[in-house]
């Protein structure tokens, strides 16, 4: 595995976290390539070279940087966008355009514009205004554009309330009501300026079973069957999205993508000879699960305030501007001292930041060795949601981001100055 401990010190893909701590600072973002490249693996092993006409589309919102786009080309994913933001990164990266997918609740006309413009793979269409605005971006442009509709099925997974995306009551995707849904692929299927190809769904995320996922997918080959029926519509693609669970602690029992994959692509495999179309290719959306248990997080302990019969809070010197999750939706870490890795953990603390807000807690009720000034701490399984989501919240600068690889470490992300953090204020004349 990635982490490993020698001589009472933490190893994260061969690097001895304690030197990188020194060298880059913290806090600091260790990224293991290996990590990744061991996931991107497991997809093409159990997933892209098990079943023909597959793709998956790394959802680069888990995080995303101009490395990480050259690891995913090299390892022959696609690329799932969600921003002009995200596009232009991967542009810039030489990511091709073709394997780029282009998500998103209230894409600008911009980002639209930009899409059509770039010949990206797919635009995943969240409503029926998007399609109209599509097909007028096509119309000046003399360009055609291959879309999906991203549906909601109506699916309540077990997650976080704020990463549950599949319900009804939900901002992203278009409901499956037969007066909503069913004139929209027909003005679609019928579209002079758009190939459509099928539909999307994403139930939500950190998912570690696979009851919500089967569930929806049964209401959407539900939907495919009546397009087909209605249209004569075979409809060629489905995305089935992302949501895999990972491991942030001991309580998460994650399972590998084959558990949630085989029996989806069973039943579709199925459903489609019962209907007679050709398979639809079946795409998969994972971000957390390929980046999520790649990253660790290594601050510096600072202040520790031991209050007697109450809970003993140790600072360290990033927080909910590095790692907004347990702050956000009370996501749980584990952590470890790198300098004391193998140390008996004796006591009891809060692991919190230095943001001004109390809900800047890094994990509540941490089992650690007995920690002091100068530590260095390192929370696991941080890759994912972290850098992606980091803020400049108490004006804190973002934290560098290392790749590291068997024992070699290179900085991907500089840490942000001061000078760069106010780099885009202004102070107007009347102020001066
Ligand atoms: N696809 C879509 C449309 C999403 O909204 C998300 C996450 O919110 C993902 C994929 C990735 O999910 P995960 O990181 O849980 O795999």
């Amino acid at each position: 595995m990635e982490k490993v401990i020698k001589n009472n010190t933490l190893y994260f893909d061969g690097c001895n976290t304690v030197e990188l701590a020194k060298e880059y600072g913290t806090p600091l973002y260790v990224i293991s390539e290996t990590a990744i490249v061991e996931k991107c693996s497991e997809i093409k092993e159990t997933f892209l070279n098990r079943y023909e006409r597959t793709r998956a589309a790394y959802a680069s919102k888990a995080f995303l940087t101009l490395s990480m786009c050259k690891i995913i080309e090299r390892e022959g994913l696609c690329m799932d966008v969600v921003s002009g933001g995200e596009l232009y990164t991967a542009m810039k990266a030489g990511f091709p355009a073709e394997r780029i997918e282009l998500n998103g609740n209230n894409k600008s006309v911009e980002e639209l514009e930009l899409a059509v413009e770039y010949g990206i793979g797919r635009i995943i269409v969240d409503g029926l205004d998007e399609l109209e605005i599509i097909e007028a971006i096509c119309r000046e442009k003399g360009k055609k554009a291959d879309i999906l509709y991203r549906v909601t099925p109506g699916v309540k997974s077990d997650s976080h309330d704020y990463i549950v995306t599949g319900k009804k009551d939900s901002k992203f995707g278009i409901p499956l009501d037969d007066e909503v849904i069913f004139p929209a692929v027909e003005k679609a299927i019928n579209s002079e300026y758009v190939n459509f190809l099928g539909f999307h769904f994403h139930v939500g995320s950190q998912l570690h079973d696979n009851e919500s996922h089967l569930k929806a997918l049964d209401i959407v080959l539900k939907l495919i069957k009546d397009t087909k029926e209605k249209y004569g519509f075979a409809t060629p693609e489905l995305n089935i999205g992302g949501g895999f669970g990972i491991k942030y602690t001991d309580a998460d029992n994650s399972k590998p993508y084959a558990y949630f994959l085989d029996p989806m692509m069973e039943k579709i495999q199925q459903f489609s000879k019962d209907l007679g179309i050709t398979r639809p290719e079946i795409v998969i959306e994972p971000g957390r699960s390929i980046i999520g248990e790649a990253g660790i997080t290594l601050y510096t302990v600072g202040t520790i305030k031991d209050i007697k019969g109450v809970r003993k809070y140790v600072s360290v010197d990033g927080g909910m501007t590095d790692n907004i999750r347990p702050a956000l939706y009370q996501a749980k870490y584990e952590g470890l001292a790198a300098n004391k890795a193998d140390e008996p953990k004796t006591d009891m603390v809060t692991i919190c930041g230095k943001c001004c807000e109390s809900g800047d807690v890094l994990i509540r009720d941490a089992q650690v060795t007995q920690l002091k000034r100068g530590d260095i701490f390192a929370v696991f399984s941080t890759g994912a949601y972290g850098y992606a989501m980091a803020s400049n919240y108490n004006k804190n600068p973002l934290p560098a981001t290392v790749l590291v690889k068997n024992g070699k470490a290179e900085l991907i992300v500089k840490r942000q100055s001061y000078e760069h953090m106010i780099e885009n204020e202004l102070i107007p004349d009347s102020l001066k």
